[in-house]
């Protein structure tokens, strides 16, 4: 892997993609900087090489062209904050001023350029603005795991701009060498941990791991396709009713395979979407008609708790339940506390991105789980076997 230990950035200026698609407030302040935070060894790195860096992000989703919302300028004092130098920034990633900027930009000095969505050849992977972005910099390095899974101009096609002056940072060494260590070299038992809204999104990796775990644990919405799939009354409980087939199959697949799969046994249920609703606990065939399974129940907690707490390699993706309102965190929370257990006790834990990795910060947990995904998209894929553009354009 050729990341930027093989050089040293004296003198040069690198062209960093970093994935700074923070969130933010209504007032434009930053509600979690991970994201940041994980790119500070790589720019550390290069800055105390005596190299100057030019950091290149999309925020948001921007349609139209340039949007105060989504302009990068939001995140400059934080990030000088985080760097404890002073960051200029190029309100634009290309033309005049990002050019003149870059080229007087000192050793040791740090520019932002605005954000890339601004233009639609960045999605699009327009080959003549990657040339353009590409001349602002010596080196490009790609420290963005997050938009690995896309071919981006500044993800992947810029690439090509740097046949021999082309790297990966530390963060996305990490998160490829700690997504490989759970794939192809899990310690037994392994506990794949399977959550979130919808199964659809989940079934290529599904598949993928009954190849490769001891246990298979289902919460979170998904489950309820599973339980209608064996005849259960799941109420208004969320469903695919397209997917039925499906998990019976997989279940099939489990059997086979001699795969533990644990689905819940019992649900929070509630009258209504909502932090106010009424709510009891029922088992997870027989959902009461216009309610909803919203969380796993305290038997299922019981269960899934201890077969986590028996693992050594654990990997989580998806919440057990809707957690971000507090009736019906309990389900997740009980399991990022097992994960936790289980991670003192020598396991390995790697949390997937997205919703997983807001979970684990919810309840305080990130510093207490092995590692934290920065991809939520980019490490499904990568688990799915699939060739990340942001990975093979490095290694090309
Ligand atoms: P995903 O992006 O597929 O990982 O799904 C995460 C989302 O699933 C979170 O926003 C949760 O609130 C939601 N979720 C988890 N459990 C349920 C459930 N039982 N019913 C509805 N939504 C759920």
């Amino acid at each position: 892997m050729k990341t930027i230990d093989s050089i040293s950035f004296a003198g040069k200026k690198a062209l960093i993609r970093v994935d700074f698609n923070v969130p933010l407030d209504s007032n434009f302040h930053i509600t979690d900087d991970n994201r940041m935070t994980a790119a500070l060894p790589t720019i550390t790195k290069i800055l105390n090489d005596g190299g100057s860096v030019i950091l290149m992000s999309h925020l948001g989703r921007p349609k139209d062209g340039p949007t105060d919302k989504y302009s990068l300028k939001h995140i400059v004092s934080h990030l000088a904050d985080l760097l404890g130098q002073k960051v200029e920034f190029a309100d634009d990633c290309i033309g005049a001023e990002a050019i003149s900027k870059a080229k007087a930009l000192l050793s040791g000095e740090v520019l932002l350029l605005e954000n890339l969505r601004f233009y639609k050849e960045e999605e699009k992977g327009d080959k003549d603005f990657a040339e353009k972005l590409s001349k602002l910099g010596d080196v490009y390095v790609n420290d963005a795991f997050g938009t690995a899974h896309r071919a981006h101009a500044s993800t992947a096609v810029i690439a090509q701009f740097f046949p021999k002056a082309k790297y990966f940072g530390y963060l996305m060494a990490a998160e490829l060498k700690n997504a490989e260590k759970v794939l192809n070299g899990a310690v037994k038992p392994f506990t794949a941990i399977m959550g979130g809204a919808k199964v659809s999104d989940k079934i290529e990796l599904i598949d993928r791991l009954l190849d490769k775990v001891d246990n298979l644990i289902i919460g979170g919405g998904m489950a309820y396709t599973f339980a209608k799939a064996q005849g259960g009354n799941i109420g208004k409980s969320l469903v695919e009713d397209d997917k039925l087939d499906l998990a019976l199959s997989l279940i099939q697949k489990a059997k086979d395979k001699g795969v533990n799969l644990l689905l819940p046994t019992d649900s929070v249920i509630a009258d209504n979407f909502s932090n106010d609703a009424n709510t009891e606990v029922a088992p997870n065939k027989n959902i009461k008609d216009g309610w909803m399974g919203l969380d796993i129940g305290p038997e299922s907690i019981a269960v899934f708790s201890k077969v986590v707490e028996a693992s050594k390699t654990i990997l989580w993706n998806g919440p057990m339940g809707v957690f971000e309102m507090e009736k019906f965190e309990g389900g997740t929370k009980a399991i990022a506390i097992a994960v936790v257990n289980a991670t003192k006790n020598g396991a390995f834990s790697l949390i997937g991105g997205g919703d997983s990795a807001a979970a684990v910060a919810k309840f305080n947990f990130t510093d207490d789980v092995s590692y934290v995904s920065t991809g939520g998209g980019a490490l499904l894929e990568y688990m799915e076997g699939k060739e990340l553009p942001g990975v093979k354009a490095i290694n090309d």
